[in-house]
């Protein structure tokens, strides 16, 4: 009964599917900054569920587990193995050594056996289970060095934006939660992860040319100060980046927000959403900031950039 797992010192949360998880140790604080525990956690993606959901269902996923909490030491997991729950499923996917298991899931049940096992960040592929080897997402990650403010991290955004439209590209943005943030690109999956890598690494390249006071494209310049590193090394595959609504494991617990453009002006951080408030704004939206994305279909153009 509850009284009991209450006893034990347990709580449950209902998942849709398959009854409740069970998430042990909910009093463990896993933010001390914020003084958010591991219930709060498991709270937090219950209600995010559905948002999170379409996000990384049926994607391969790497998971930033932090037993300890943040702070402590925290360590990224791709592989399946046994213990991660009967909702936490495995795919078979072909690596240099051969082949092996990647962890995906599908409902909420598999999110909340994530955060049972201290999953704190959800990290996807651009691809899914479905067709592991066409990319159907790719993300320009905005990094800013040294000394770049925020005004400038948004130019950026809206400057890969411009570009991606100049090419037939619609695009989104969201906030990591750490500093930069991450413009998004829905595809049609049918090029192959070689031509979608080329054609991030041109795309970077090209802005790094034009303005090169702003923008590098590789990450050995990406040190210097006062540029964007547009990093396009996320487009690779069995690389991932982090989803939209992931809580970050950092001390200012930033979530990775998604947005829509217009309302990009008038957010003053990349964390600026912290749990309490990513909460607050999903409750308020009235549609998905990406309305639509699901329904594009666009493909890579041509390479002449
Ligand atoms: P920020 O805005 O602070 O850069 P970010 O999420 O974009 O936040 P990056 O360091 O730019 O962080 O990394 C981009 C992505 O690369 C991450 O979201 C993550 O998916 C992936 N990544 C980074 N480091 C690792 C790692 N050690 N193992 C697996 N994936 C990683
Ligand atoms: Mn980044
Ligand atoms: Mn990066």
């Amino acid at each position: 009964s509850d009284k009991q797992k209450e006893d034990l010192g347990m709580s449950t949360a209902d998942a849709e599917a398959g009854g409740e998880v069970q998430i042990t140790h909910p009093e463990r604080v896993v933010f001390p900054k914020q003084k958010l525990r591991k219930g709060d956690v498991a709270d937090y993606y219950q209600r995010m569920a559905r948002w999170i959901l379409p996000e990384i269902a049926g994607r391969p996923l790497s998971l930033l587990r932090c037993p300890d909490g943040v702070g402590k030491a925290c360590f990224f997991q791709k592989h399946h193995g046994p213990g991660l729950g009967d909702a936490v499923h495995a795919v078979p996917l072909q690596q240099k050594s051969g082949r092996e298991d990647y962890v995906y899931i599908d409902d909420t049940r598999g999110l909340l056996q994530l955060v049972q096992m201290n999953t704190l960040e959800l990290h996807p592929w651009g691809a899914t289970v479905a067709d592991p080897e066409h990319p159907d997402r790719l993300v320009f990650d905005l990094d800013p060095g040294e000394g770049v403010s925020w005004a400038q991290v948004k130019a950026g955004a809206r400057d890969v934006r411009d570009r991606l439209q100049q090419v037939g590209l619609k695009s989104f943005v969201r906030l990591s939660g750490g500093k930069g943030v991450h413009v998004v690109v829905p595809l049609q999956p049918k090029a192959g992860w070689d031509e979608a890598k080329a054609f991030c690494e041109a795309f970077a390249q090209a802005m790094a040319l034009e303005q090169p006071d702003r923008y590098v494209a590789t990450m050995s310049k990406a040190k210097r100060g006062g540029v964007i590193f547009i990093d396009w090394l996320r487009n690779t595959r069995g690389a991932t980046s982090v989803c939209s609504w992931s809580l970050r494991a950092r001390d200012s617990a930033g979530v990775a927000v998604p947005l829509r453009w217009e309302e990009l002006a008038r957010v003053s951080a990349a964390d600026a959403f912290p749990m309490a408030k990513a909460l607050a704004r999903a409750k308020r939206l009235k549609g998905d900031p990406w309305q639509g994305i699901a329904r594009l279909k666009q493909t890579l153009p041509r390479m002449d950039l």
